[in-house]
């Protein structure tokens, strides 16, 4: 939406996907697969040659997805490097080839035209498939459908591949082939048409640090090559050939935002105390080594969430207890001596495991995620709590059980781990805490309260279960609003009823500086965030001037000295 328009300047206004400033030339991000391709006639007998063309396409694609899938697991991460073996898989359909084919013979056009035409009709497949497990596959199709036409057209470079310095690239919107070739140091920020705050984007760009803004309809009209952007990430402003006045503004709060990150950067290794001396532990959210080693840089006080699927995700079959214990100790080295967290395999939703397709498991949003896939294979929770409890010898762990619904999971999963320890003897107990993400665990946490040592608000979850808005569904982000009342009061619910045991929260709320105030007055001992955001969330902490426990004291003993 345009807001104002004064001589060339415009501003828009978007929703703030990835937080920070930054000012750059537009680099316009045109998909091949909008551009018009050649089209051209074939003979009978050149058909076997056009088949080739296309195998010769499929077999490329696939070694360079291979490939990519290696270097997103080394830079990025596992979760990730998932996606781009899932769109393997896909190529490897034999009703894809033999669609291509039949439909080059009954065309007898170029086999750029078939390619695109075919993958046009999967991808309408896909989306009209009501099942979201299976339709949110659509954007891999286009993304494996722009592959092969580069392919077939002999453009290997991707347009991302060489992005000139201090570019914001304006897009349509991003998909994950697209997201591999983003670095800090080229992409200063990122404006997309679409695009919403869970997307993979969204994910990306946050733990890349890059700021960005998404959903401003018609952008792609509105900016031209090599026009000046000012992108506010924490507001979702947008403005484009900015005036002077404008210029002046934005260096003034960039040398603000720098200043006061620098400041909070020297300090990251204090401890987050309000100024009535209550502290609050601000801990971080990983899931690979990389993630811990920059957590503890940034003075994380521990890992409040160490999301435990990469490892799983990233294989042809579950990992052994030794194979897990490995790859815990090696990811968490750079932490060891602090608190750690580990959460127990949450698949499902977003997250799938490739080994069980084709298992009839629903492991929808709303079907068998968490603890419930855990309890129905419970080999694998007993190989996680076999490695964690070796784990425990040499760190400070804690376990958190997610998507718990109902106490009778926790008091099954309690009842399972007290045998194992009792069978075992030579381990010590370790804590064991809900993961409150369901909006009947959070009204119902009193009746976690014998069975748990700890509880850890999940945000994110519990924001998509309480106001029914998909996390990864764009078209509903405006009513997935982690910030809204309804969450808050549920925050402040499984506060009271967690009596005498500690509340963390993990989601991404946790380092939403708008609403963090209002976090901690609902009395959460600690934080878990993505580790960008440490510095900045425990400086904002030391700035606020009284906690809502030490009013509370005041008021109480102001009460008492009346009577
Ligand atoms: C959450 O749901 O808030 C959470 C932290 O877990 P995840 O984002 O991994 O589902
Ligand atoms: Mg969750």
């Amino acid at each position: 939406m345009v807001i104002k328009k004064n001589l060339l300047e415009k501003i828009f206004q978007g929703t703030c996907i990835s937080s920070g400033l930054a000012a750059g030339k537009a680099f316009i991000y045109t998909d091949i697969l909008l551009r018009d391709h050649e089209l051209y006639t074939i003979r009978p007998e050149e058909l076997p040659e056009e088949y080739k063309r296309v195998e010769q396409a499929i077999d490329n694609v696939r070694k360079e997805l291979t490939l990519s899938a290696e270097r997103v697991k080394k830079e990025l991460n596992a979760q990730i490097a998932g996606i781009f073996l899932a769109q393997v898989e896909m190529l490897r359909d034999p009703e894809l080839a033999r669609e291509i084919k039949w439909e080059l013979k009954s065309c007898l056009v170029n086999a750029e035209q078939i390619v695109k035409r075919v993958f046009r009709k999967w991808e309408l497949r896909f989306r009209q498939i009501q099942d979201e497990r299976i339709s949110y596959r659509a954007d891999d199709i286009i993304d494996l459908n722009r592959r092969m036409i580069r392919a077939l057209t002999g453009i290997s470079a991707h347009m991302l591949e060489n992005l000139p310095n201090n570019s914001i690239i304006v897009a349509k919107r991003l998909l994950p082939s697209d997201t591999v070739f983003l670095s800090r140091k080229f992409a200063k920020g990122i404006v997309t048409e679409y695009g919403g705050t869970a997307s993979h984007t969204a994910l990306l760009t946050r733990e890349l640090g890059i700021p960005s803004i998404g959903r401003i309809s018609g952008i792609l009209d509105s900016v031209s090559q090599n026009d000046v952007l000012l992108v506010n990430g924490d507001t979702g402003n947008l403005v484009v050939n900015p005036s002077d006045e404008s210029r002046k503004t934005f260096a003034k709060e960039l040398h603000r935002k720098s200043s006061y990150a620098i400041r909070a950067r020297k300090e990251c290794c204090k401890p987050a105390i309000f100024q009535d001396g209550r502290r609050v532990m601000v801990m971080a959210n990983v899931s690979c080594r990389d993630d811990v080693e920059v957590a503890v840089r940034n003075g994380a006080d521990g890992i409040g969430l160490f999301r435990i699927e990469n490892i799983y995700l990233s294989r042809k079959h579950p990992p052994t207890m030794e194979e897990l214990t490995k790859e815990l100790e090696n990811a968490l080295a750079p932490a060891s001596g602090k608190p750690i967290t580990v959460r127990m395999l949450d698949i499902g939703g977003d997250k799938r495991l490739t080994y069980l397709n084709g298992t009839g498991i629903d492991d929808s949003f709303l079907g068998r995620r968490g603890i419930r896939f855990l309890l129905e294979y419970p080999e694998l929770l007993y190989t996680q709590f076999n490695a964690l409890l070796r784990l425990s010898e040499s760190f400070d762990i804690k376990i958190l059980i997610p998507m718990v619904t109902f106490a009778q999971e926790m008091q099954l999963v309690r009842e399972m781990f007290q045998e194992l320890l009792q069978m075992s003897k030579k381990y010590r107990d370790v804590p064991l805490g809900a993961m409150i993400e369901t909006p009947a665990s959070a009204l119902c946490a009193e009746e976690f309260h014998p069975f748990v040592d700890f509880y850890s608000i999940g945000t994110n979850d519990l924001t998509q279960y309480t106001m029914a808005a998909g996390r990864e569904n764009s078209t509903v982000g405006n009513y997935f609003v982690d910030d809204h009342p309804a969450i808050f009061k549920l925050i402040d619910l499984i506060c009271r009823e967690s009596l005498d045991k500690p509340v963390s929260l993990c989601g991404e709320l946790a380092s939403n500086k708008s609403a963090l105030r209002k976090v901690l007055d609902s009395d959460i001992e600690t934080l878990s965030v993505a580790p960008p955001f440490i510095p900045e969330i425990k400086q904002f902490i030391r700035e606020q001037a009284l906690s809502y426990t030490s009013q509370l004291i005041s008021v109480n003993s102001v009460t008492s000295n009346g009577l």
